[in-house]
């Protein structure tokens, strides 16, 4: 199981034998953050990095995203905090979900910046950072209409106050998050001006901020001190609506290979409940993926893969581990050909929309959903740098 200095993603899957795999392109990542970066203008930019770098793969991602230009990273909660930490990263991060007290010291501890919207983890906090004689910084978190998680703007002005008297604790920044970003912008709109309102209470504060990607590509305007970017980073667009003139590529490719190539006759049925049959003499490909990697069993008898360049539709039920195509229309399928499930080859793409339009959900779930033991190849210029295995085993070409 070693891996070659400097082998291409596919190289190193055929000498492994991968089963399947991610590529993650650290150059179009790059180029994202660079893109998103002209768009903010003046403003900060965070890029989110939860769920594992929206299935990305965090820590090699978060490096990546502050040596492009990022201000800081935004996680979910303090154990993603803590494995960025635990890898080095010591740019500013911003977790973004509500924390409990319990998690005060921990928080604290790891130079993490809290979202907060209440006295009572303020409290927490201040004495965290006295007890470990440190700062710990704050961002109040305001509800302008999304009805999640924050403060109604009179009580965010009144949490704010009381907690800049607190020892130890600064209030860096206050925000908020846009429910319709991609798809309304009057309720936008509205959500901004109730922000707006609070904010010129607030002067004191420094970083005020409400946009996500969508926000930051459909009204620029909005960015403020700072804007807060997932999806975007990955190369896609929150949705068809929203303004598509930031280039944005996408980064992660998913890659099976074809493990069997078989011929059926007529009638002869395929995978578990027998849902798809052969109408005319066919060829169905063996895939080594399936949803315990994090393709959608939803797409069984209507995903699509590429084989050759060429689109190829799911034949039968996505099992644990495999699923088949059908490749009768695409001439000399053999064993070892690469097959994309998600990503581009050759001239044709497959991007997480239309995967998550088959499976009914969204790019977002369709990017997160990618499970855990998929080996993460991270390449720039064509080979592979660093690599995540499902033991969370990393290593830099430079040890291999
Ligand atoms: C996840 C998240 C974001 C990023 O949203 P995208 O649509 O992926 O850009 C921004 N802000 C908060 C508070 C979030 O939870």
């Amino acid at each position: 199981m070693s891996t070659q200095p400097f082998a291409s993603a596919r190289e190193t899957a055929l000498n492994e034998g991968l089963r399947v795999w991610a590529e993650i392109d650290l150059d179009r990542f790059a180029a994202n953050i660079q893109a998103l970066r002209a768009r903010a203008g003046e403003a900060h930019l965070l890029i989110v990095v939860k769920a594992n770098a929206y299935g990305h793969g965090a820590v090699p991602v978060a490096q990546a995203a502050i040596q492009a230009g990022a201000w800081g990273l935004g996680v979910a909660g303090l154990e993603e905090g803590d494995e960025l930490r635990r890898a080095g990263v010591v740019a500013p991060i911003l977790v973004l979900s509500s924390t409990r007290p319990a998690q005060a010291k921990g928080l604290v501890q790891r130079d993490l910046r809290v979202t907060i919207g209440t006295l009572e983890m303020g409290e927490a906090l201040s004495q965290a950072a006295q007890e470990l004689g440190r700062i710990a910084r704050v961002h109040v978190k305001v509800e302008t209409g999304m009805n999640r998680f924050g403060v109604k703007p009179d009580e965010a002005v009144r949490l704010a106050t009381a907690l800049r008297q607190l020892p130890g604790i600064e209030v860096e920044g206050v925000s908020s998050h846009l429910a319709v970003a991609d798809e309304d912008r009057a309720f936008t709109y509205q959500q901004y001006k109730t922000f707006h309102e609070c904010m010129q209470q607030l002067p004191w504060v420094p970083m005020h901020h409400i946009s996500n990607t969508a926000a930051l590509l459909d009204a620029a305007e909005l960015r403020l001190a700072m804007v807060r970017c997932g999806l975007g980073a990955y190369g896609y667009y929150p949705s068809d609506q929203v303004n598509h003139d930031v280039p944005l590529q996408p980064v992660l490719s998913l890659r099976s290979r074809v493990a069997r190539v078989s011929t059926l006759e007529p009638g002869e049925g395929v995978g578990y409940g027998l849902r798809w049959r052969a109408q005319r003499r066919s060829r169905v490909a063996l895939v080594l993926a399936g949803y315990g990697d994090g393709v959608r069993r939803a797409l069984s008898n209507k995903g699509i893969a590429l084989v050759r360049g060429q689109r190829a539709v799911y034949a039968g039920r996505v099992a644990m581990d495999m699923l088949m195509l059908d490749v009768t229309d695409i001439p000399d399928v053999e064993v070892d050909d690469e097959v994309t499930l998600l990503g581009t080859q050759g001239d044709e793409s497959i991007l997480a929309d239309e995967i998550g339009e088959l499976a009914e959900t969204i790019s977002y779930e369709i990017l997160t959903g990618l499970m855990e033991r998929v080996p993460r190849l991270f390449v720039r210029d064509g080979r592979i740098v660093e690599r995540q295995d499902l033991t969370g085993y990393r290593r830099a070409v430079s040890a291999l």
